[in-house]
């Protein structure tokens, strides 16, 4: 068997000590003599399952008090629709920032259900406006942006201040990446397969006193207080992606938590910008402020070599590389389980690249 350093934006690289142990558990968990795949979500197994998967979240994000975490179904894009299903309640806006393809998703989705309104959008995504620049709507349900835009290579390193009107963040591509304080926010969505898990199940931090006043045609199985209310079994869950997601929660705690996971990342993106910036053949177009600790993309200087750059990466076991088709290039994802060493093998393939074709 030989593993590869897998960049590929998601689904996504995973811990390694986390496939073993699943392969060591898959076809008699933990003497229950069969599969969590085959267990029912109400056996005492699988909830002993789903309650520490939310126990160790809590811990290890320091989910305040007041908060639901919810495990739900739908990918991040059926969130675009659930949070203005759940939370527009009696107004008609919600604020919107758009610094990439996935907030204009989320935007444009908002838009069936209420006033997408858009605080704030770059004309290219290359950087994160000041919030000073934002032109907020004094009645809006709530303001979402992407803290990660996945696509684009471009994140918020730092959560934006914009009073009461509480704050909805899509964090599917930097969930977990480094400490949060979660009770900056109203609500927090993220889809696994990117830090957390295998895809299928979506988080969901909700602050209570939000949740309650749903859309009339939300469907049942999306609406926050009713998910809450039977703790993410109202019908059957993603149980799988939920027991994977738990073992990953519990890899992070032993690999010293938020804090520590936080710093490697900014020192693998640091290893890869460093080196981008250090000579002329690559180069990164984003603010260096609003560069992603996640995805990296850059381009080459010839384009024509797009091809033989990926090429030849796959065949040195670094896979996953080509950039999103709306924006081209490369993109190197670099989620807390890609480790040090990987980055540095990609580093090192760059050079040689370099060497040998620049
Ligand atoms: N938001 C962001 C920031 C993403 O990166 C993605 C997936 N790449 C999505 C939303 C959509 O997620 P899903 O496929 O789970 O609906």
């Amino acid at each position: 068997m030989s593993r590869v350093f897998n960049f590929s934006a998601g689904p996504a690289i995973l811990p390694e000590p986390v496939l073993r142990q699943v392969q060591e558990e898959l076809l008699d968990w933990r003497g229950s003599g069969m599969s969590v795949m085959e267990m029912s979500h109400r056996d005492k197994d699988f909830m002993s399952i789903a309650t520490e998967a939310e126990a160790t979240l809590r811990e290890i994000l320091a989910v305040p008090a007041g908060y639901k975490v919810l495990f739900m179904q739908g990918g991040a894009t059926g969130q675009f629709a659930f949070v203005p299903m759940n939370l527009l309640h009696n107004k008609v806006a919600a604020d919107y920032v758009v610094t990439g393809a996935w907030g204009q998703k989320a935007a444009k989705e908002c838009a069936k259900y209420g006033k997408a309104h858009i605080a704030a959008k770059p004309e290219k995504f290359t950087s994160i406006p000041a919030v000073a620049s934002w032109k907020l709507d004094p009645d809006a349900a709530y303001l979402h942006y992407t803290p990660n835009e996945t696509i684009e290579g471009v994140e918020f390193h730092f959560i934006p201040d914009v009073g009461k009107v509480p704050l909805v963040a899509d964090f599917s591509s930097t969930f977990l990446s480094r400490p949060l304080d979660v009770s900056k926010f109203g609500l927090i969505y993220a889809g696994a397969q990117k830090n957390a898990g295998p895809a299928g199940v979506t988080m969901v931090i909700v602050r209570e006193d939000l949740i309650g006043h749903p859309h009339p045609l939300l469907p049942s199985a999306f609406d926050y207080k009713a998910v809450a209310e039977n703790e993410s079994m109202l019908n059957t869950p993603p149980c799988f992606s939920w027991y994977v997601t738990g073992l990953v929660f519990k890899w992070i705690k032993s690999e010293g938590g938020l804090a520590e996971i936080g710093k490697r990342n900014e020192h693998k993106a640091k290893l890869l910008y460093d080196y981008i910036d250090s000579q002329p053949f690559y180069r990164n177009p984003i603010e260096k402020s609003s560069r992603s600790w996640m995805n990296v993309i850059f381009t080459l200087a010839n384009a024509e070599l797009d091809g033989d750059f990926l090429k030849g990466a796959a065949k040195a076991g670094l896979p996953g590389l080509k950039g999103h088709r709306s924006v081209g290039g490369m993109r190197a994802s670099i989620y807390n389980a890609m480790p040090e060493a990987g980055v540095q093998a990609l580093v090192n393939y760059m050079k040689e690249f370099v060497r040998t074709r620049g």
